[in-house]
């Protein structure tokens, strides 16, 4: 069954209005997705009808609150598979997901201990490490790319040993497209007994993420990313790993036990959500988690493939213009270079042609450094993209070429 573009389209409100005077051809999916009326409306009728604070039991409305916000967190374990809905823990984002392990780990590295990341990372799943190895005296270890922006799997496995502690690598890159084989990477890390993180803030949006078939330990990902809310996003972890994992937000919600001197931390998951969490955020990205699963997942894929395949094609066939990204394993994101036409110009000018698409170093300079170039334009596509957009895109970009080169 294909998917049928234009019925998804007319479910998201933005997508009908105008930019420029012209219509809003939306390709910065990869900063973020736009969201469904369903998930508008979960949103709205939490706040129309159930709004209180969670956990705290004393009167209807709180309980009510506390039904709807547990069982966004049964609906997202659902989603990636997880084996118990403890292990979802609840964050702001990516960003905070990773900070979360990554303050964690940090108490517990120590000098002679190794994090092992790749050339390909999002400053989220760079600068995180970096710091906590920075303050532990553990060495950060980076896994090299070939330039078409493929990871070299033997360079990466020759970077593993028994000093290992953990390995963080994206499941699919922001910066060039890369779909990594996570299964593959978290099972030769896992031979070295180190534990594994997969970033998946790029990863999530294509359907079909099982964390346990993964076999990682982590699984990050931002529910803004996901047709959900913004300030939203999952921790997952094992259970026998989050169970005893240093916490590092600590508050109201995460306790057991105060004294004036010293508390105890509670179970999971509450032990790793201090503080009054988003609940109508939680209930919004639930929302966009069960919009998504009720399409067919292959549908999705393979219009998303389409939408790729065809813009590479149009890219192969437009002189001067270059893919930053070429590997063989790619999804969602064309990063390209209009030669001689800085990025952020490129960006305007489709801008006022109604095109929306980011431009700069996609949070990922150490990648732009090595690639020599100051950063990319890049086109991100999503389920609601039809093949005519990709289409305007180049008709965009050729104007723009004619206009600066
Ligand atoms: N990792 C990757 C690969 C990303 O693309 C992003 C978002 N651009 C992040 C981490 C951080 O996500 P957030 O800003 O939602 O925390």
């Amino acid at each position: 069954m294909s998917l049928d573009v234009q019925a998804l389209r007319a479910q998201f409100p933005i997508l009908s209005r105008k930019v420029n005077d012209k219509p809003l051809v939306y390709l910065d999916n990869a900063a973020t997705t736009q969201k469904p009326q369903a998930v508008l409306d979960a949103i709205m009728d939490f706040y129309t009808t159930t709004n209180a604070n969670v956990h705290r039991g004393a009167h209807a409305l709180s309980d009510e609150a506390t039904r709807r916000f547990e069982k966004a967190r049964d609906d997202v374990a659902a989603f990636i598979n997880a084996n118990d809905r403890k292990e979802v823990i609840w964050t702001a984002g990516t960003t905070e997901a990773i900070n979360l392990v990554a303050k964690g780990l940090g108490q517990l590295l120590k000098a002679g201990d190794e994090v092992v990341v790749t050339e390909m990372e999002h400053h989220a799943n760079l600068v995180t490490w970096q710091q906590a190895c920075k303050v532990s005296g553990a060495t950060l270890k980076v896994a090299p790319i070939f330039d078409s922006g493929e990871l070299d799997t033997d360079a990466f496995t020759a970077l593993l040993n028994t000093n290992t502690r953990l390995v963080a690598f994206p499941h699919v890159s922001n910066a060039l497209g890369t779909l990594n084989p996570v299964k593959l990477l978290t099972a030769k890390a896992k031979k070295h007994g180190a534990l594994v993180l997969v970033d998946g803030a790029q990863g999530i949006a294509h359907g079909g993420v099982d964390v346990q078939d993964i076999g990682c330990d982590f699984y990050a990902f931002s529910g803004h990313k996901l047709f959900g809310p913004t300030g939203t996003g999952v921790l997952w972890g094992r259970a026998n790993v989050l169970q005893d994992w240093p916490v590092w937000l600590t508050g109201g919600e995460m306790i057991a036990d105060v004294t004036y001197q010293d508390a105890t931390w509670g179970e999971l998951p509450n032990r790793l959500e201090a503080g009054t969490p988003n609940i109508a955020g939680a209930v919004g990205l639930a929302a966009a988690v069960n919009w998504f699963s009720a399409l067919d997942t292959h549908a999705v894929q393979a219009h998303e493939k389409a939408l790729l395949a065809s813009a590479h094609e149009q890219a192969d066939a437009f002189d001067g213009m270059r893919i930053v990204g070429t590997a063989p394993a790619k999804m969602g994101v064309m990063s390209f270079i209009l030669d001689g036409i800085h990025p952020a110009d490129v960006g305007y000018i489709l801008d006022q042609q109604g095109v929306a698409i980011r431009t700069g170093d996609n949070c990922a300079q150490p990648l732009m450094k090595k690639f020599n170039i100051p950063g990319t334009a890049r086109a991100s596509f999503s389920i609601y993209n039809s093949l005519d957009e990709v289409d305007v895109l180049f008709s965009a970009l050729r104007k723009a070429h004619m206009m600066l080169a």
